[in-house]
């Protein structure tokens, strides 16, 4: 196994590593970015983004493209490596990943966070298409078209009254009888819709019917008179739960509901973990926003914020 070395490594590849790492490394820090099988991130699985700022339209894939190629400019170290295991009570930290064994004084985590997906066929084909986790991104694409909605917690709710404004064509589908969300929410969505909002409740997705490029019909069925049904759909957002990639870091660092603990709410208002050389940015930590422009401007933050901890170090280096 190969050891590699660097005063500061961020693992992930998405917007916020690729910011985080370009403000490092034009301060002449060393830096080196890891970044994991999905490389490119998140935004490398949808189809065009238009709330990019400065871009009428990019694909997600060439906007992606475009932060590798700065990075590289800048003669950033990419790794196209996933890290399995890491090891934070050591001074300097150690991380393994499949190929290289590294070793480093401070830590950005950016490995975002991934959606929860149904686990049916022909899924993937049509994610970026017209399966979307994401009304502000993908909404403005289906205006006044039929549009599926599923789930029923906050995330569901606040999309939906997002998605309100764009068609009166909606049919939101739970599986439960009962909604998660916050009691407000939903009032308030409900006010808003009642009179065209259309309701499947215990119902469930059992298939999914297209051709080659998009999603066409949904296949339903209801759980207690098991009751199918087929509906023609232009698009459909799937709200079933948003899973921050923290696993690696359980037991290490201080979680809460699996997002990575900052102290952004104390007094510091850093992007500081529990541990004080490692920061996080990104969708790992953001339980609110969960866009690329937030997400890119916490690795901006967390530059920052690793600067002001570590003036000393940096002033002695800089
Ligand atoms: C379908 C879709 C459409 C979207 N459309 C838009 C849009 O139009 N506009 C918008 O603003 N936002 C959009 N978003 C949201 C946007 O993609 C995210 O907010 C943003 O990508 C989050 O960035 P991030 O830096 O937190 O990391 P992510 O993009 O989540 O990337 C995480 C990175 O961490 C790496 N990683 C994870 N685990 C490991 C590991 N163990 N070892 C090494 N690396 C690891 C992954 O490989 C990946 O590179 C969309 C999201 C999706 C899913």
């Amino acid at each position: 196994m190969i050891i590699k070395y660097s005063q500061i490594i961020t693992i992930g590849s998405g917007p916020s590593s690729y910011t985080f790492s370009i403000y490092a490394v034009r301060s002449n820090l060393n830096i080196i970015i890891i970044s994991g099988k999905n490389l490119g991130g998140q935004l490398t699985k949808t189809n065009i983004i238009e709330n990019w700022p400065s871009t009428t339209r990019i694909r997600g894939a060439e906007l992606m493209l475009n932060f590798y190629y700065q990075a590289l400019n800048f003669n950033i170290e990419i790794y196209i490596d996933e890290i399995y295991s890491i090891d934070l009570l050591t001074n300097p930290f150690i991380v393994f990943s499949k190929k290289f064994f590294f070793i480093f004084e401070f830590l950005i985590i950016c490995t975002g966070s991934f959606h929860k997906i149904l686990k049916l066929k022909n899924q993937n084909k049509y994610i970026g298409k017209n399966i979307s986790n994401c009304a502000v991104c993908d909404g403005n694409f289906f205006l006044k078209k039929k549009i599926i909605i599923l789930g029923g917690g906050d995330s569901c709710f606040e999309n939906l009254n997002y998605l309100l404004n764009i068609s009166k064509n909606i049919i939101l589908i739970n599986r439960n009888k009962i909604f998660k969300c916050n009691f407000d929410l939903i009032k308030k969505v409900f006010f808003k819709s009642h009179s065209f909002l259309r309701l499947k409740i215990n119902y469930y997705i059992l298939e999914f019917i297209g051709d080659d490029y998009f999603l066409k019909y949904i296949k339903i069925k209801n759980f207690y008179n098991f009751c199918v049904k087929i509906i023609y759909i232009n698009a459909l957002f799937i709200f079933i739960g948003n899973i921050p990639n923290s696993k690696l870091f359980k037991g290490q660092l201080k979680l809460k509901k699996n997002y990575i603990l900052t102290r952004r709410d104390s007094y510091s208002n850093s992007l500081k973990t529990s541990i004080n050389k490692i920061l996080c940015a990104g969708e790992v930590q953001d339980f609110l926003y969960k866009q690329a422009i937030t997400s890119s401007s916490s690795g901006c933050a967390a530059y920052f914020d690793l600067l002001k901890i570590y003036k000393k170090f940096f002033y002695k280096n800089v």
